[in-house]
């Protein structure tokens, strides 16, 4: 089997021996037409020489076989065939006298350059040796022929053997180079393929990924669809859980505080106060749960409006730390504020800053058991930072962006049983970042806690220096 340079050359060849055949082909019939001239003219212009029409009627005997062998595609005995013609037919007109000291014994070198193209380049020298070898031998069993005469064909014998080097050698490079285009091409084709290839893997790719983006589309339409749909129905629930909790608890605070209007002391014993107390403490706490969720539900619906403002910190976070203060009840808990000598300013929502401490400081009482807890506030490059610190259970590191999340309670908080809903710190989050601020935390289990967030601090602030 060939290889696909080989096949490429041999084409090459093909069409050469063509073009040849058909170059032979003309000089036949130049030749003819020379010999008739000459027939008509006979003495007139010259005599044309027997050997020359004999050499031509080979040559074109031998052309017409090499033409039909060439078009049964047997190209290389059509080769050999046409070359052998051209040596038959030049051997024979080297009969002709005076030939040896002319140009005949010179058209060897044509027939071994033509080799070179036709056959191979190494053929050329076995095409060399077969003109000089059948030359000389005719020559030499011819009679009319002087064996001083031989000599003059030293010059075209040694020019064909020449001539076969020559085309040897470059005829080689040619073949190298050849193959080189040949193996360029070939690469260059397998890289089209490869291009078709990744050209068809990305139209499908593509396909799919449209098919994806349309069902993505219908996906999130369908999903914020459902949001609205929870968070109106949050809403709604929300508004109706609120009346009666509000009722329960203002009712049970009542008759815990025994002022049913009649003022009769004795109407409550201990363990009835004791259950009022409690119904109270599970009403606040419902109530607590259903603002917060009222309040996530509003900031998912976009529906949570600020009301900014220039704030002043100290009034806020002293009024943030009384409110926490029943819920310490009687654990040795020291609160402390600390805030610069200088009054300190923010641009906020007073409401939304006020929830924010309290669930921050609510926390904090609510994980520690003893020593105490700071809330302190400092002016840094064009912000307020604020940071609440406990000394209670601390939270895990690998915990500290989860607890940002919904409902996220930690192993600790449960393992104290501390009552949580696990929406404080996410609604805190939302509101610190609707006013350009962060939240993060430092802790470190059983030692405590910091929390820090940020708020912009208020333009008339003066910068501390
Ligand atoms: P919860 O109502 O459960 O306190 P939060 O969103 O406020 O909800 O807090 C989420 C979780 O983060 C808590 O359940 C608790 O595990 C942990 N956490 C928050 N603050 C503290 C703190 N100061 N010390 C220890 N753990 C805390």
């Amino acid at each position: 089997m060939r290889s696909s340079s080989e096949e490429d050359i041999r084409y090459l060849r093909k069409n050469t021996l063509q073009v040849v055949n058909y170059i032979t082909f003309i000089l036949i019939g130049i030749i003819f037409y020379v010999a008739i001239i000459a027939a008509n003219f006979k003495n007139v212009v010259f005599e044309f020489p027997r050997v020359w029409l004999i050499a031509n009627i080979i040559l074109l005997l031998v052309t017409l076989a090499s033409q039909q062998l060439h078009k049964r595609d047997r190209i290389e005995q059509a080769a050999v065939t046409l070359l052998g013609g051209y040596i038959l037919a030049v051997d024979i007109t080297l009969l002709h006298p005076g030939s040896l000291q002319s140009f005949p014994p010179y058209l060897f070198l044509l027939i071994v350059a033509l080799c070179g193209l036709l056959i191979s380049p190494a053929a050329s020298f076995i095409v060399a040796l077969t003109c000089i070898l059948t030359s000389f031998a005719l020559l030499l069993i011819a009679p009319t022929v002087e064996v001083g005469a031989l000599l003059h064909l030293t010059a075209p014998y040694s020019l064909s053997v020449l001539m076969a080097l020559i085309t040897w050698g470059s005829a080689e490079n040619l073949t190298t180079a050849f193959g080189w285009a040949v193996n360029s091409q070939l690469r260059a084709q397998m890289r089209r393929d490869q291009l078709f290839v990744s050209q068809q893997e990305l139209k499908k790719a593509n396909a799919l990924l449209e098919a994806t983006n349309i069902r993505l589309a219908e996906a999130q339409v369908a999903a914020e669809e459902a949001n609205k749909t929870k968070t109106k129905f949050i809403t709604n629930l929300s508004h109706e859980l609120r009346t009666p909790l509000n009722a329960i608890i203002t009712f049970s605070f009542i008759l815990a505080q025994n002022r049913n209007g009649n003022s009769n002391a004795s109407s409550l014993d201990d363990q009835q106060r004791n259950y009022l107390s409690r119904i109270q403490g599970a009403g606040e706490h419902l109530l607590h749960i259903v603002n917060d969720l009222l309040d996530l539900a509003k900031i998912e619906a976009g529906q949570m409006d600020l009301f900014s403002e220039e704030v002043e910190v100290e009034p806020t976070a002293r009024r943030a730390l009384q409110l926490i203060e029943g819920l310490i009840g009687d654990k040795s808990i020291e609160l402390i504020l600390d805030m610069p000598d200088s009054p300190l300013r923010v641009v906020v929502d007073p409401t939304r800053l006020q929830q924010i401490l309290f669930n921050l400081l609510s926390n904090a009482a609510k994980y520690t058991h003893e020593g105490h807890i700071i809330l302190k506030a400092e002016p840094a490059d064009g912000e307020v930072i604020f940071s609440v610190t406990d000394t209670g259970i601390g939270i895990r590191q690998e915990e500290f962006e989860s607890i940002f999340k919904e409902f996220h309670q930690t192993q600790e908080a449960l393992h104290h049983k501390r009552l949580g809903t696990g929406l404080g710190l996410p609604i805190s989050r939302q509101f610190i970042e609707m006013h350009g601020g962060k939240i993060w935390v430092e802790s470190e289990v059983g030692v405590g806690s910091t929390f820090y967030f940020t708020m912009p601090l208020a333009v008339s602030q003066p910068i501390p220096t």
